[in-house]
C-alpha cells in the first residue's frame, strides 16, 4: 500500500513553524498552492511548502487536508523561495509573511482569477432613445443621462451608486428594454495614444541603459546614482521597452504612489503595453484585479509600492527600485521587511537584472557598490538644458524673522512673484505651532498620552498629539494658572502658510501636508494646479519633496534644517541630508536656474559644507567614516527588541529579562561577537498610553547573530513573561525609536 503524503503546510498564525496534513486521494497539491485546512475549531487558508512521506508526529494524528484551493501555485517557485528566505531573516512566522504577499480576497480562499467587474453600456438603441419616454421612472432617466454623458458610453457599477440607491432595479429595467448592454470590464490594454516621441538619450543616460540591457537575462544589481533631474526615469523607460520586447514584464517600486502621478503618466504613455498599478489606495477587488494581470502575465509593467514586491510575475525581466533611499520602503510593523533587500534576492533568485536608482543612495548601498556587490552607473549632470540650484545658507542668529520667514527668503519669494515663477517652501512640521505656552507660569500643553508636546491647529482651535491622534479644543486661558494669553512657539506649515498670506495678499498659495490630503485625490488635485501654473507659492513638508517635476519651480526655502543635526537616532542626519538634496532637487529643473534658501541656527556645522557643493559623496564619505569607529551599520548589523505596555516598569523588566536570556544562548551557541546591549527606555518612552523600551543587538557578521536569535526567540516565546507585554523584533531597524 502506498503512503498517503503528507504536505507541510504554513498557516496564518504567529507561530514559527509549519503544520503537517495528509493529502488523500483524489486531492493533489504542489508547493505554493492554497489549501483550506481544519486548525483547531477553525479552517484556516494555508500554503503547501513541500510533500513528504514521513512526519515528526504520528500520522495517525494528523488530520487531512479539507480543500485544496488551486491548480496552479499562487506563489511560483522562485516567489515562495524569496518568501521563506525573508521569514527566517526577519525572524517572522512564515504563514503571516505568506498571508501579507496576498491579496485579501486569496487569504480568505477566493479563486485566483477575480470576478470581472460588470460595465454597463448604452446600445445604439439607448443612444437613439427618447427619454421622455420613460415617463417617471427618475432614477432609470438619470442612469440614462449619465450612460451618455459617459465616456465610450459605459459606466462601472461604483459610477452608479450615487444615483439613487435603488439604481440596480433601474439599470435591470433598462437592460430588459434593451437600451443597455452588460459587458465584462476590459483587461488593461495597451496605451490607447501611440507612445509619445522620446527624449534622445544623452551620453551618460545611453551608456547607463546600454550597460544593463546588456545584462538582461542575467542576475546583476546596479546602483543608478544620478542627481535630482538627471534623467534616470529615461534610463527606466529605455531598459523597460527592451524588456516588453524580449516579452518579459518588469517590475518598478515607487516610495508613494499617491506622490507619484507623473511618472505613472510618464509609463503610461511613452510604453506600447498595459501598464498597472498597486498600491493601498487601491479597494480591495481593484488590487486584486491588477495582481491577477501581473501573475496571469496580462500586465507588462507593475508599478507599485512596498508590497508590490510581492506581485507573482509569468515572464520576470527586470525589478526597478525608484529613491531606494526611501525609508517607506520597510515595512514599520508586523512582518517588517524592507522591499528593496526583498527586491534584490529574488531578482538573483530570478535570474534578471535588478536597477536601484537614486539621487541620494543609502549609505549601506554605496557601500556595496563600493565593494562591488552593485555595479555603480552614475549620471552626474542634469538632463537636458537644466543646471543645478545654487544652495545658500541663512544664518539665524543674524537676520531676524517674521514668524519663521527670514528677511532674505521672503525679499527671494517676492522676487519670483514678480517673475511669475513659483516659490516651494518646505517644513517639516504640520500644524500651526508645535508649542502652546503660558508665559506667565511656562505651562505647555502635553498630551496625556505620550511624552511629548501637542501640536496647535488653528482652523479648528484645537490641540493635536502627532503621535497618537489625541484632540481636544485648546484651552482659552492656562489650565495651570488662569493667566488669560497663551503664545504660540514655533512654526508649522498653518503658521507660514498664514504668514506668507499676509505678506503676499495677491499671491495664490498651497498648502501640502497630510492634513491637507487626507481626502482622496486632493495631493493630486493639487499638483495638478501646481503645474498649470496656478500656485505662486507652495508650503509643505516632505510629501513636496519627493520626484515632482515642477519646472516652473526656482526657488526652494528650507525653513529649519537643523532638526537631525543633532538626534538620538545615528541615521537621522543621513535622512535630513537625503530630503534637503531631494527638495533642493525640485528647484531649476528647466531651463531657468533655481535657488535653494535654508535658515539654520548652525551655519558652521560641517555637514553643510558638503550640502552647499552638492557633494552627498563627500558627506556619504564622512559619516560613513564615523559609523566605521562606532561600528553602526553598514559595518555591523543591528536587531532591536521592542516592547511596550501599560504598566510603567514591565516593558524594561521584559527586556532584562530577554537579555538574561540572550546572554545564555550567546554561551551555548558559542557565538562569538555578538553584542547584547542593556534595555533602555525607547526615545519617546510613553506613547498612546503605553510604555516603551528597546533593546539593541549587534554584530559584525550575520551569521552568528542570526544563530542567535533563532534560539533566543524559541525561549521568549515559550516563556510565560512573553504573555504579558507586546514586544516585536526589527532586523536592521531604520529608526531607533
Ligand atoms: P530623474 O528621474 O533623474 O529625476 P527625469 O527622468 O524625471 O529625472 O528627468 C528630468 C527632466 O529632464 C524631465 O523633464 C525629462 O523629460 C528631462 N530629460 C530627461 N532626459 C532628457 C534628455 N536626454 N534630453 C532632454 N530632456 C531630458
Ligand atoms: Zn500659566
Ligand atoms: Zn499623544
Amino acid at each position: 500500500m502506498i503512503a498517503t503524503p503528507i504536505a507541510r503546510i504554513a498557516v496564518p498564525v504567529p507561530r514559527r513553524q509549519t503544520f503537517d496534513f495528509l493529502v488523500p486521494a483524489p486531492l493533489s497539491v504542489r508547493p505554493g498552492v492554497r489549501v483550506r485546512v481544519p486548525f483547531g475549531a477553525r479552517r484556516l487558508v494555508g500554503v503547501v511548502i513541500g510533500i513528504g512521506t514521513d512526519s515528526e508526529l504520528p500520522v495517525a494524528r494528523l488530520k487531512p487536508v479539507a480543500e485544496v484551493l488551486d491548480l496552479q501555485p499562487v506563489f511560483p517557485p522562485k516567489l515562495l523561495a524569496t518568501l521563506r528566505w525573508a521569514a527566517d531573516y526577519y525572524h517572522h512566522p512564515l504563514g503571516e509573511v505568506l498571508a501579507t504577499a496576498l491579496p485579501v480576497p486569496l487569504r480568505r480562499g477566493s479563486q485566483v482569477e477575480p470576478r470581472r467587474a460588470q460595465t454597463y453600456c448604452l446600445t445604439e438603441a439607448g443612444l437613439a432613445f427618447d427619454t421622455t419616454a420613460l415617463g417617471r421612472a427618475a432614477v432609470q432617466q438619470r442612469l440614462l443621462a449619465l450612460l451618455r454623458a459617459a465616456p465610450w458610453h459605459r459606466l462601472q457599477p461604483e459610477q452608479c451608486h450615487h444615483v439613487s440607491p435603488s439604481w440596480h432595479r433601474a439599470m435591470a429595467a433598462l437592460v430588459e428594454k434593451r437600451l443597455v448592454a452588460i459587458d465584462q470590464a476590459p483587461v488593461p490594454s495597451a496605451a490607447a495614444m501611440p507612445p509619445a516621441s522620446p527624449v534622445t538619450l544623452n551620453a551618460a543616460q545611453r551608456a547607463a541603459a546600454q550597460t544593463i540591457l546588456a545584462s538582461l537575462g542575467g542576475y546583476q544589481s546596479f546602483l543608478l546614482h544620478g542627481i535630482t533631474g538627471s534623467g534616470k526615469t529615461e534610463v527606466y523607460l529605455r531598459v523597460v521597452e527592451s524588456v516588453i520586447e524580449r516579452g518579459q514584464q518588469a517590475l518598478v517600486l515607487v516610495p508613494e504612489i499617491a506622490l507619484t502621478p507623473q511618472l505613472i503618466e510618464r509609463f503610461r504613455q511613452r510604453l506600447d503595453a498595459a501598464v498597472v498599478v498597486l498600491h493601498s489606495g487601491l479597494s480591495v477587488s481593484q488590487r486584486h484585479q491588477a495582481w491577477w494581470s501581473a501573475c496571469s502575465g496580462a500586465a507588462a509593467v507593475v508599478l507599485g509600492t512596498r508590497s508590490a514586491v510581492f506581485t507573482p510575475l509569468q515572464h520576470p525581466g527586470v525589478f526597478i527600485v525608484d529613491e531606494e533611499h526611501d525609508t517607506s520602503y520597510k515595512q514599520q510593523d508586523g512582518f517588517r521587511y524592507h522591499a528593496r533587500d526583498l527586491a534584490l534576492y529574488r531578482a538573483k533568485l530570478e535570474g534578471i537584472p535588478v536597477i536601484l536608482g537614486s539621487a541620494t543612495p543609502a549609505l549601506e548601498t554605496l557601500t556595496n557598490a563600493a565593494n562591488g556587490r552593485h555595479r555603480g552607473l552614475a549620471l552626474p549632470a542634469r538632463a537636458g538644458a537644466a543646471s543645478l540650484p545654487r544652495i545658500h545658507l541663512l544664518d539665524l542668529r543674524r537676520t531676524a524673522t517674521d514668524d519663521g520667514l527670514s528677511m532674505p527668503l521672503i525679499a527671494a519669494i517676492r522676487q519670483r512673484i514678480e517673475r511669475n515663477e513659483q516659490s516651494l517652501v518646505f517644513l517639516n512640521r504640520r500644524g500651526y505651532a508645535p508649542v502652546l505656552y503660558c508665559c506667565q507660569c511656562h505651562w505647555h500643553a502635553r498630551c496625556p498620552r505620550c511624552d511629548a508636546k501637542l501640536t496647535y491647529h488653528k482652523r479648528q482651535h484645537q490641540l493635536r498629539c502627532h503621535h497618537c491622534g489625541h484632540q481636544a479644543s485648546a484651552p482659552p486661558s492656562c489650565p495651570h494658572c488662569g493667566h488669560g494669553s497663551l503664545i504660540n512657539l514655533g512654526e508649522g506649515t498653518q503658521r507660514i502658510e498664514e504668514s506668507l498670506g499676509t505678506l503676499f495678499p495677491q499671491a495664490t498659495i498651497l498648502r501640502v501636508d497630510r492634513d491637507t490630503t487626507r481626502r482622496k485625490g486632493h495631493l493630486e488635485k493639487t499638483l495638478q494646479r501646481v503645474h498649470e501654473g496656478e500656485a505662486d507659492i507652495l508650503v509643505g513638508t516632505q510629501l513636496l519633496a519627493k520626484g515632482h517635476d515642477f519646472p516652473n519651480v526656482t526657488l526652494v526655502g528650507v525653513i529649519n534644517a537643523d532638526q537631525g543635526l543633532y538626534s538620538v537616532d545615528f541615521r537621522a542626519a543621513e535622512h535630513l541630508f537625503q530630503q534637503i538634496i531631494q527638495v533642493a532637487g525640485r528647484a531649476g529643473r528647466a531651463d531657468k536656474p533655481g535657488d535653494v534658501l535654508i535658515q539654520t541656527w548652525y551655519p558652521a556645522h560641517p555637514y553643510f559644507e558638503s550640502l552647499l557643493a552638492h557633494d552627498y559623496a563627500g558627506f556619504a564619505e564622512i559619516t560613513l567614516t564615523e559609523r566605521r569607529e562606532a561600528h553602526y551599520p553598514p559595518y555591523s548589523y543591528f536587531v532591536l527588541l521592542r516592547a511596550e505596555s501599560s504598566q510603567k516598569r514591565a516593558a524594561i523588566g521584559f527586556l532584562d529579562f530577554a537579555r538574561e536570556q540572550a546572554l545564555q544562548v550567546t554561551q551555548q551557541t558559542r557565538s562569538k561577537g555578538v553584542l547584547i546591549m542593556d534595555p533602555v527606555p525607547a526615545p519617546m518612552e510613553k506613547r498612546a498610553g503605553r510604555f516603551r523600551a528597546q533593546l539593541l543587538v549587534s554584530a559584525a557578521h550575520r551569521r552568528p547573530l542570526h544563530r542567535v536569535l533563532t534560539s533566543w526567540l524559541q525561549r521568549l516565546e515559550h516563556s510565560p513573561r512573553s504573555r504579558k507585554v507586546r514586544w516585536s523584533l526589527d532586523v536592521d531597524p531604520v529608526d531607533l525609536y
